[in-house]
């Protein structure tokens, strides 16, 4: 099981100059969604203020790198410290609390030199692992921070066991391959197992392991395939476009239709007096 994304390495950027224009306050306030993928909040607020994100960037004044792929979930764009500060001015969010939602961010008060083109306010496309890729987030979330509902996708970097859920809309996102996130009303046991473990084993290191194991029955030992196959069939069927994708339902629903076990699995080896 995988750590959540942390930041790539950022190109240490100079402090903007002192005499370095900044971009004057935006006229809307649009917050990023918890965990949210610095490149879907961009895209976002360009959407919000209907332009392309290359003219978004370029009327802050940050010069736009080009990388191999533009978009999430395979590619994040990487702001130098400089860009940061440039965004965090625009939107009217103080730093810390746009860094503090959006994990790819960087401190931008440790000493830093420009980039190797010499810009210092920089957008970078950057690769992103395909383990480490972020799902998409709860639809009903996303019309709700984005006004005029122009943008209906965010992408969010799910915590470990890799999935996002949001018990409210009642949505889940397992898998970046997955064209929108699945419905779970099927499924109350999700619902009802995340109410009651998820804040006590969010931060235990036995959820990880606990992760493993459930992953590795799933693929390899068939604990529990009853009720997994079940599960696995009530998704299908009231989204049978997960069948048409690049990957089998069986590989992309896994780590959700293993939920339940998985928290109840991390809570018992937490409670062991050998916990991990
Ligand atoms: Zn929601």
């Amino acid at each position: 099981m995988t750590a959540p994304y942390t930041a790539a390495p950022v190109p240490p950027p100079a402090s903007a100059p002192a005499d370095a224009p900044r971009p004057a306050p935006g006229a809307l306030r649009l917050r990023p969604l918890p965990g949210e993928v610095t490149a879907s909040y961009l895209a976002r607020l360009a959407s919000a203020y209907r332009m392309p994100l290359t003219h978004l960037l370029d009327g802050l004044g940050i010069r736009l790198s080009p990388g191999p792929d533009t978009r999430p979930p395979g590619s994040e764009l990487t702001l130098t410290a400089t860009a940061q500060q440039y965004l965090a001015a625009f939107t009217r969010i103080p730093h810390p609390h746009l860094r503090r939602a959006l994990p790819c961010l960087s401190p931008t008060d440790r000493p830093h030199t420009s980039d190797p083109t010499g810009e210092t306010a920089t957008a970078l496309w950057q690769h992103t692992p395909p383990a480490l890729q972020p799902v998409r987030a709860c639809t009903v979330c996303v019309k709700h921070r984005t006004p005029d509902a122009i943008a209906t996708t965010a992408w969010i970097y799910p915590q470990p066991p890799q999935v996002l859920l949001c018990i409210r809309h009642q949505q889940a996102s397992s898998d970046p391959r997955h064209t929108t996130p699945l419905g779970i009303r099927t499924l109350p046991e999700v619902a009802h197992t995340h109410r009651r473990l998820a804040r006590a084993v969010s931060a235990a290191p036995a959820l990880t392991w606990a992760a493993t194991i459930t992953t590795r029955w799933y693929d390899h030992q068939q604990h529990l395939a009853t009720r997994w196959q079940t599960r696995l069939a009530a998704l299908t069927a009231a989204y049978p476009h997960t069948c048409d994708g690049p990957a089998s339902p069986t590989l992309t629903c896994r780590s959700l239709v293993t939920y339940p076990e998985t928290l109840t699995l991390a809570q018992a080896l937490a409670a062991s007096p050998t916990a991990p």
